[in-house]
């Protein structure tokens, strides 16, 4: 009853502001990781508008498994308004941005006084979270229906999904194909053989240095030729591919000189965009030197929460928190439900230890508390 209260209070608040015109516009570009982070955080704290092309924000890491355990995705494909229940909801994508205002795909001219923009990588995945677990459906029927698989690409999603078929249908011939020269390259060496050896301990066949030419597939008796020209016989494959940074979009936009050379948005230790004082970036979009996590990506909204409820609260500039990078690479790559390879700062390890960590539940049901659902 006392919570309910103090949301009551805070709603009020929050119109008496827009009333006075405070300036407490706040909209946010993108609902994956950072972007959902920040808006549940300062939804009781301002007028918060979410833009996002779909309907849910879904765990990206969880995505692997769903594939393998369709109704894993129950957990960890979550709709916006489930954690998002005080601000307005956009389903589209935003194409451009002005001094005031950001225009959306649907033609929606949406007016900001602060702008976060969160919209990481390109990703196009269905609208609505029904269509999504439909799809994951689907992929579990090609997985199954399949007795050999093809995985292109050794980058942290193919060597998780390799290693969620590996563990539950270890019956599949499975093959992965990778460009570079080592497995995991976002990472150290060491979890790059260690993963390696755990793959070939469980009779997935590795092949480095070599691409596939997927115009060359031939329907119904699939045959994939590689860069080498080696044949690799398989009844479907999987494309693992780095994505793109969503922000190609940006280089039409007042923002088209605060971004690098890879398309990433130059940001300042409060994390706004360098030079401007009224729009922030978050999560994998922006350019601070550090791996790049979900874990991180919500650190970083924290700070901007914060520093967001300091401006619009009259709070000084010098009262603004600052986002510290991570000095070292330190991730977890799950490799099925019971083992990972586990960079830390100073130790690569693999097995149960990570495992236990990270893969059994993919950090679904902490996130799920973070969003202040039930796990
Ligand atoms: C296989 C794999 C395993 C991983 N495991 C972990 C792990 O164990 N722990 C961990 O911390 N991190 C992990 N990560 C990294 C983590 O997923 C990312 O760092 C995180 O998703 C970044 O969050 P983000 O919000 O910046 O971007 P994203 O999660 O990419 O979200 C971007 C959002 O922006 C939206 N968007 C895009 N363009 C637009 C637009 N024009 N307008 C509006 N919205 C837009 C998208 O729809 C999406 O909702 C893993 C990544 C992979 C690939």
């Amino acid at each position: 009853m006392a919570a309910e209260n103090e949301i009551c209070n805070k709603r009020e608040q929050i119109r008496e502001m827009e009333k006075r015109g405070d300036g407490n516009r706040v909209v946010i570009l993108g609902g994956g990781v950072a972007g959902s982070h920040l808006a549940k955080s300062l939804q009781f704290h301002a007028h918060v508008t979410l833009i996002d092309p779909k309907e849910y924000f879904e765990i990206p890491w969880a995505n692997l498994r769903a594939m393998v355990e369709p109704t894993f995705a129950e957990k960890s494909v979550i709709n916006h308004r489930d954690y998002f229940t005080n601000g307005d909801l956009v389903i589209s994508s935003a194409v451009n941005v002005t001094e005031s205002e950001v225009l959306t795909a649907d033609g929606r001219q949406i007016a900001y006084d602060h702008l976060v923009i969160a919209t990481g990588h390109a990703d196009p995945v269905p609208k609505s979270r029904t269509e999504r677990l439909d799809q994951y459906k689907a992929e579990n029927r090609k997985i199954k229906s399949a007795n050999s698989i093809l995985v292109v690409g050794g980058g942290p999603t193919g060597v998780e999904l390799a290693g969620e078929i590996a563990v539950d249908f270890p019956e599949k011939k499975l093959t992965l194909v990778h460009k570079g020269s080592r497995l995991l390259e976002f990472i150290g060496a060491k979890a790059a053989d260690k993963t390696l050896n755990w793959l070939k301990s469980r009779n997935v066949e590795v092949k480095l240095e070599q691409s596939v030419d997927l115009n060359s597939v031939t329907e119904g008796h699939k045959i994939y030729q590689t860069s080498h020209g080696e044949t690799i016989e398989a009844d479907c494959h999987f494309l693992c591919i780095g994505k793109p940074l969503a922000s190609a979009w940006l280089r039409e936009t007042v923002l088209k000189n605060d971004l690098d050379s890879q398309g990433r948005i130059k940001v300042d230790e409060h994390l706004r965009v360098k030079g401007r004082t009224n729009i922030f970036a978050i999560g994998d979009i922006t350019d601070i030197p550090e791996i790049k996590q979900g874990f991180l990506a919500t650190k970083q909204a924290e700070v901007v929460a914060k520093n967001l409820k300091v401006i619009i609260e009259g709070g000084r500039v010098c009262k603004l928190s600052t986002y510290k990078p991570l000095g070292s690479a330190l991730a977890i790559v799950s490799l099925g439900r019971k083992d990972a390879v586990a960079q830390f700062p100073l130790l690569t390890i693999s097995g149960r230890i990570p495992g236990f960590i990270k893969s059994g539940d993919l950090f679904v049901g902490k996130t799920r508390k973070q969003m202040g659902l039930s796990s």
